[in-house]
């Protein structure tokens, strides 16, 4: 029996159809921080990364209730990043025929 997914995969699957569904976008970035706005279900939330300390936050509920517990935003927002620099770096990049 696999009764009930642990609550982070069902998160994290959440987050990456945000990120597919092109519902995170960044919309700025500092010196300090990068800002996120992730349009979640429950309409769009502000998600803030400070890479110098590694911290997230997060202006949900689901975050206010449970600090340092990740919500789909902030992993959505975290998958974005990783995706885009990815993206970014295969884009520059020429691309070869087979
Ligand atoms: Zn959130």
């Amino acid at each position: 029996m696999t009764s009930g997914e642990a609550p982070r995969a069902r998160l994290e699957k959440k987050a990456r159809e945000l990120v597919l569904a092109g519902r995170v976008r960044l919309h700025g970035s500092g010196g300090r921080a990068m800002y996120f706005s992730v349009d979640g279900e429950t309409g769009e939330r502000e998600v803030s990364f400070a890479p110098t300390k590694g911290e997230w936050s997060c202006d949900c509920k689901y975050s206010s209730l449970k600090p340092g517990h990740d919500c789909s935003h902030i992993i959505a927002a975290r998958l974005f990043l990783s995706q885009g620099a990815k993206k970014a770096d295969k884009s520059s990049q020429p691309r070869y025929p087979e």
